[in-house]
């Protein structure tokens, strides 16, 4: 589902070029679940960004399940963003003022798909990350495990068929972290094709294969 070549991303600080990504051929099928690691720094999250098209990369191509993302309309991007992908951050990116509830349903309210009851489908992946009982309390009112277990929740409520996770474990202690590695690891089993950024080396036990960055380049392919 995703193919990139020859990816390179600079960015520019006036009229000064940092390259960050130096040519990135990498790819991915559908199903499998991979997780990315290498140093702070090394470009990590430059790579999520042009996968999840957050970010435009200065050459070479990311194709993702077929289509160049550089040639398609910005209308088919949203929708290739709205409906095919879910993101997780590391720092969760909940909207403080909403509810537990309200923060999952948000990616529906722009996109959703026809005929599908989205209100129940909310309560259900609430309910998937064991969090039923907690539906209407604040982000502020969660623990960090929980708050990153809605964030999940909302990367699932439109369905996608491939899940971007920018180091969901980082801010949580190993128990919790635990906890939400299994969450992805039923994810997998169920078909999604998950591609997951962490720093820290006992999650690999859970995916299918690691990829190693450093200094922009992949070190193992
Ligand atoms: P970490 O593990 O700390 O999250 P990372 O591998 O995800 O690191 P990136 O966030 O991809 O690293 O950053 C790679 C490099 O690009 C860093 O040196 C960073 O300073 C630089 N960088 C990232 N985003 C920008 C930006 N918007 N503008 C300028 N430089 C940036
Ligand atoms: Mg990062």
């Amino acid at each position: 589902v995703i193919d990139i070549s020859n990816l390179k991303k600079s960015y520019f600080l006036g009229d000064m070029e940092v390259p960050i990504l130096h040519g990135i051929d990498l790819c991915i099928k559908k199903g499998e679940f991979v997780a990315i690691m290498g140093p702070s720094g090394s470009g990590k999250s430059t790579l999520m960004n042009m996968i999840g098209c957050l970010d435009r990369p200065t050459g070479g191509k990311v194709l993702l399940m077929g289509k160049d993302t550089n040639c398609i309309s910005d209308n088919e991007l949203a929708e290739l963003r709205g409906f095919e992908i879910g993101f997780v951050f590391q720092n969760f990116n909940l909207i403080p003022r909403l509810s537990a509830y309200e923060n999952v349903m948000l990616p529906t309210y722009s996109n959703s798909k026809k005929g599908v009851d989205t209100a129940q489908r909310g309560r259900d992946l609430l309910k998937l990350v064991g969090l039923d009982d907690r539906m209407g309390h604040k982000p502020t009112e969660l623990s960090g495990g929980q708050r990153q277990r809605v964030a999940i929740a909302r990367s699932l409520v439109n369905d996608p068929s491939l899940i971007l996770a920018d180091e969901p474990t980082g801010n949580l202690d190993s128990k919790t972290g635990e906890e939400v590695m299994e969450i992805f690891s039923d994810l997998h089993k169920k078909g999604r094709t998950i591609v997951m950024i962490t720093h820290d080396p006992e999650m690999a036990q859970y995916v299918d294969r690691v990829v190693y960055i450093k200094d922009g380049y992949i070190e193992n392919n």
